[in-house]
């Protein structure tokens, strides 16, 4: 019934218990899982991961926060090739991220258009990772428009205009754990955009969120974020739950039961 569209299960945080984690995740009616490589050894992880869980899929990427020097072309031919494997369903996350003072907005930029290319040669959704750089997000996605780029602002962090404007560029905002603190303003974005455009996440281990701030992040908590939806909407938690497992299913194009066939075909 839940779905955690951006969750880092094979990140070595989960190393000790990623096993158990699984194993609970049917009894907590999580259906769909997405964990998504930031670099091209992650993104192999990744892939692995979902190679051997019938709801688990993974998407290839590369983060900005890995683009700390110029990125040799061999890197975007192997992220291409990883792209094309099955139980990949999206290229990301790649974007841009200008929050800490280190950054290289250029390198980033260029990685970034890079990776929307290849998420548009392939024919996947591109998951965006954007902090503190929504205007050249936004204008490169502009730039980069064509008729099969469509995509989710992952952790999207903006307001209501930010988030209309990248449901116009054709992507889904993503929703984390951070609309349970006290001081987000998530909820008045869930308020104003149609609940079809909506997708939830927890991007753990990071951001749990109450009552779990502070420890690390688990999927199985993107039910706090779609019980807050559900609260923000009036409307049933089931409901809402629904609406957000159709719009994951139509854009990552996963079809009922495709899972099991996947598994056969492997
Ligand atoms: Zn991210
Ligand atoms: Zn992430």
């Amino acid at each position: 019934m839940f779905v955690d569209v951006h969750c880092h299960l094979s990140f070595p945080d989960f190393d000790n218990d990623r096993h158990e984690i699984i194993r609970r995740l049917k009894e907590q009616n999580i259906s769909l899982l997405i964990d998504p490589g930031t670099n091209t050894e992650t993104s192999k992880r990744s892939i692995e991961l979902s190679a051997l869980h019938d709801f688990i899929y993974s998407t290839v990427g590369l983060h900005p926060h890995d683009v700390r020097q110029a990125v040799p072309d061999q890197t975007f031919c192997e992220l291409e090739s990883l792209g094309a494997l099955p139980g990949v369903v999206g290229i990301g996350e790649i974007g841009l991220d200008y929050h800490y003072h280190d950054y290289h907005a250029e390198l980033q930029m260029e990685a970034f258009r890079s990776m929307l290319r290849i998420a548009k040669k392939l024919d996947l959704p591109a998951v965006i990772h954007s902090r503190d750089a929504w205007e050249d997000t936004l204008r490169i996605i502009e730039e980069e428009k064509s008729s099969n780029l469509r995509g989710i602002m992952h952790c999207f962090s903006g307001n209501t205009e930010i988030a209309l404007e990248c449901i116009r560029l054709g992507f889904k905002i993503s929703i984390p754990g951070t609309i349970t603190y006290k001081k987000s303003t998530l909820p008045e974005v869930v308020h104003d955009i149609a609940t079809r455009d909506l997708l939830t996440e927890t991007d753990a281990p990071y951001l749990s969120p109450v009552p779990f701030r502070g420890k690390r992040n688990e999927p199985s908590h993107v039910r706090f974020v779609t019980g807050k939806i559900a609260e923000i909407k009036e409307f049933p938690l089931e409901k809402i739950a629904g609406i957000i497992q159709r719009t994951a299913h139509e854009l990552f194009s996963i079809e009922e039961g495709a899972q099991a066939s996947r598994q056969k075909e492997q």
